[in-house]
């Protein structure tokens, strides 16, 4: 099996790499896709492949059939496979010969390789569509960076009619090497939460705050006060970061402002410290401020809920990637990670589902994000072998006999 996926990863091994090359050179925002649409519609018509009409502007959902006889138990399932398309709005320095032609605008994030790699899956199968049953549904969904995109597609049905019993995905990951996949079974990625709170005292004069009240000093204090939900009321093996990232108030140095405002993130992975959290915080901020004769008002919003792997599905991507790359080159990551991913949103509705790391650490390392972030071209056909094994393993799982 593991020689008859590489022949096959083989015949798309340029085409990853020049589709990857071209989407990087064209990025866009999200929800603006529409270049990268454009594409992958035109890649996915020439192989061949149905696609359904979305209610959105930009994202496709492309669909390809098994011919094969289902010889498992009940219906043949349908599995899916998403890749997220958007880019993110930083200013490439890459040097890159297909440098991003579009100012400001680069692919960070690698979601080019994602694509790419989705759309050369897509060929693979659609080739050898006679050795499996069932469906597989291509998810190639807009604006990830924006955290909007899943739940948008998952409104406009991509979910259902056929329902959609199994969902991977994956990420390029910097924390492991080329040529290596991680795995994490269970919460993997922090839910993200937003809040701010509005600290509204009486403003004065700078030289006469006896006359007034401080707005300013409540939210100070405030801010450094908050750091206590996390180191007292949180139990200390329950993962949790709340970060104060703006603060805004005063238009002159001698006016004590009427009112400052904070703004910040929570993430966590447990509903129970969500919750806590959320309700320390308003407290928190409205004592202190009452004890500076101010008022706080608090917005907290729950944002995206964490990623949580099935352990089932995320013990199959690996032995496929086990049979494919070799054991040597899975690796079972050790923490969870603090950052948010909408992918939650299809794993909360599709309960057999697991995203992985597809490593894209290099020597000298780059994080995700930064302008000088390229997709390592060399990790492309691995993310096709891993996904192609993955999907012969839901859906022709007596073993494929490839009838391409
Ligand atoms: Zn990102
Ligand atoms: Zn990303």
């Amino acid at each position: 099996m593991k020689e008859q996926v590489w022949k096959l990863v083989d015949e798309v091994k340029d085409f990853v790499v020049e589709a990857r090359h071209l989407i990087h050179e064209n990025p866009e925002l999200g929800f603006r896709e529409f270049g990268t649409t454009e594409f992958i519609k035109k890649e996915l018509e020439a192989a061949g492949i149905e696609m359904v009409p979305l209610q959105i502007e930009t994202g496709v959902l492309g669909i390809i059939k098994g011919t094969a006889e289902w010889k498992g138990p009940g219906k043949p399932p349908v599995a899916a496979l998403r890749a997220d398309i958007d880019a993110l709005p930083i200013e490439e320095t890459t040097g890159a010969p297909y440098s991003s032609k579009n100012k400001g605008i680069m692919h960070a994030c690698g979601h080019d390789g994602h694509t790419a790699i989705l759309l050369a899956t897509a060929k693979v199968l659609q080739k050898i569509r006679g050795s499996f049953a069932g469906t597989v549904k291509l998810f190639f969904q807009p604006a990830e960076e924006t955290l909007y995109g899943a739940e948008k597609m998952i409104q406009c049905g991509i979910l259902d009619d056929p329902k959609v019993d199994f969902v991977a995905a994956l990420h390029g990951g910097v924390e492991i090497p080329v040529g290596t996949v991680g795995v994490y079974p269970g919460p993997f990625m922090a839910s993200g939460d937003i809040f701010k709170v509005k600290f509204v005292g009486k403003g004065t004069h700078g030289a006469y705050p006896h006359r007034g009240s401080d707005a300013l000093a409540a939210a100070a204090q405030s801010v450094i006060s908050l750091q206590m939900i996390l180191a007292r009321e949180i139990e200390a093996n329950d993962r949790a970061v709340l970060s104060v990232c703006q603060i805004h108030g005063g238009s002159a140095f001698n006016i004590v402002p009427q009112e400052v405002e904070i703004a910040g993130t929570v993430r966590c992975f447990s509903p129970d410290v969500r919750q806590k959290i959320s309700e320390r915080l308003e407290s928190i901020c409205t004592h202190i401020a009452a004890s500076y004769r101010c008022e706080a008002i608090c917005d907290y919003t729950f944002g995206i809920p964490p990623v949580i792997n099935d352990p089932a599905e995320t013990d199959r991507v690996a032995a496929a990637a086990f049979e494919v790359l070799g054991e040597e080159k899975v690796i079972r990551l050790a923490n969870p990670m603090m950052g948010s991913e909408d992918f939650a949103y299809f794993l909360q509705n599709v309960p057999r589902g697991t995203i992985f790391r597809l490593g894209v650490g290099r020597e000298i390392p780059v994080s995700l994000h930064n302008p000088n972030f390229d997709f390592p071209d060399e990790a492309l056909p691995l993310g096709v072998a891993v996904f192609t094994r993955y999907i012969l393993d839901v859906l022709a799982p007596e073993g494929a006999k490839f009838q391409a």
